[in-house]
């Protein structure tokens, strides 16, 4: 198996393998659970209809290190394959997805801001196989409740740029472009249960400044 990169020092150690402690679960109507993702071997895997998985420490402007795996075995077709997301800030949603010889809509292949953006590139590995997220993410600001400053993020899939300090328009929505809502300048980081056996592993992030 592909090598894990180490987290350097400065990070924050999200999942190193061996337990969700770092980790809560949303139920229906946003209802706070212990989670209930499987935790075996090193990683974690969805438990389809456990709910979306969120960290307990906030982050604002931040780096990312993610790896994931879609499910070895194939079933389904597009989006109904081995979906997942990663949601920064519980919201900004880089879309993880079995992309192998799985054609989509463009903004919803892995790597997509979904629904907004598509990657620049298809750096996709087979399913089973682990692949890496790096995303450098620059929070929006909010003042008086109206959007002052607009998210920006910039991706590495699997080491190549799929977005170069991309603007984000807004929340994770489907086949519209959700309004911004005032939220707080750090959030939790989470992943999406869109009822698929996806794998996480090796979460970590390092707190960055503001660039302005
Ligand atoms: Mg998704």
């Amino acid at each position: 198996p592909m090598a894990q990169v180490q987290p350097p020092s400065d990070a924050v150690v999200l999942f190193d393998g061996t337990d969700l402690s770092n980790w809560l679960a949303r139920g229906k109507g946003g209802k706070v659970l212990e989670p209930r993702w499987k935790v075996e071997n090193g990683y974690m895997e969805i438990v389809p209809g456990t709910g979306d998985l969120y960290s307990k420490e906030k982050f604002g402007n931040a780096q990312f290190h993610i790896e994931w795996a879609a499910p070895a075995k194939v079933e389904g077709h597009g989006q109904l394959r081995g979906n997942s997301g990663v949601l920064i800030m519980n919201r900004y949603e880089i879309q993880v997805l079995d992309s192998w010889d799985n054609p989509t809509y463009a903004d919803g292949m892995a790597g997509a801001i979904y629904g907004q953006w598509p990657p620049l590139a298809a750096p996709v590995r087979k399913p089973g196989e682990w692949q890496t997220y790096d995303i450098v993410f620059e929070a929006p600001r909010f003042d008086d409740g109206k959007l002052v400053k607009p998210p920006y993020v910039t991706v590495f899939y699997n080491g190549v740029l799929v977005h170069h300090r991309q603007e984000i328009i807004g929340p994770m929505a489907h086949r519209i472009v959700a309004p911004f809502r005032p939220h707080g300048p750090e959030e939790p980081l989470g992943f999406q249960d869109h009822d698929y056996p996806v794998r996480f592993r090796n979460v970590w992030v390092r707190r960055l400044k503001d660039y302005d």
